[in-house]
């Protein structure tokens, strides 16, 4: 009897230290998985110009707009994300400022005619002088000469690009803000469907569009996006 349970004493025993070995190495394995999964969920360390990750710009059209560039624009700051700015001449005419707090603040600027023409057959002339004189608006304000354009509506002439010296950017993603006031539904349109080197088409015009815009860039970021300027996808 006795014999018996020093058997069952040193079994009970030896089954309790394989329990804490089982627990020790699943226990520590687990707690490393959760690190893993906590940082993909959101828990990311801050941005850093460095980091490895995957490119992808966001462009607004039609701006500056005096009241919602600028919230924009503090929102890009706070997040330390550069954007692509396609202002038409009239309205870096009419707010130079904020296209200088564009540039300070290391985002590009590019193109998007005097008064928001559409190229067609008959307008060849006036098109090429609406894109002349928004680069002389444009280059006035910050020193430098244009070299990107957004064609409205994305009509195009190949042969500017000889004339002028200026390229089209057109875009792979289209959020559609311009025609919904709902800025939840354009982010889940964009994180659906962004991909590596995506050019995201935005307007800085519309309340909805800053904050929608917000939201993409909080959301792409989570899931390893870095925000650049257009150029930066163009020529890498
Ligand atoms: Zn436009």
């Amino acid at each position: 009897m006795n014999m018996m349970r020093k058997w069952w004493t040193t079994i009970f025993l030896i089954d309790m230290m394989i329990g804490l070995l089982l627990f020790c190495t699943f226990g520590a394995k687990r707690a490393e998985q959760e690190a893993v999964e906590g940082w993909a969920k959101g828990a990311l360390p801050q941005y850093q110009e460095s980091d490895e990750r995957v490119k992808i710009a966001l462009t607004f059209d039609d701006g500056p707009h005096p009241y919602y560039t600028e919230q924009l624009l503090d929102g890009l700051k706070e997040r330390g994300v550069h954007a692509t700015f396609f202002v038409t001449g009239e309205h870096a005419a009419l707010h130079p400022d904020i296209i200088e707090r564009m540039q300070k603040e290391g985002h590009m600027i590019g193109n998007h005619t005097y008064s928001h023409i559409q190229l067609k057959k008959n307008n060849r002339e006036e098109f090429k002088e609406e894109l002349i004189k928004t680069n002389e608006v444009i280059k006035e304000i910050t020193g430098n000469e244009v070299l990107y354009v957004r064609p409205p509506y994305g009509s195009w002439d190949k042969s500017f690009e000889s004339e002028l010296n200026m390229f089209p950017v057109l875009w792979t993603v289209d959020s559609l803000d311009w025609c919904s006031s709902n800025a939840a539904c354009v982010v889940k349109r964009v994180v659906e469907k962004a991909e590596e080197n995506d050019i995201i088409l935005m307007h800085d015009y519309y309340e909805s569009s800053v904050t929608a815009a917000l939201e993409v860039v909080d959301e792409l970021m989570k899931e390893g996006f870095s925000f650049v300027t257009v150029e930066e996808i163009l020529f890498d």
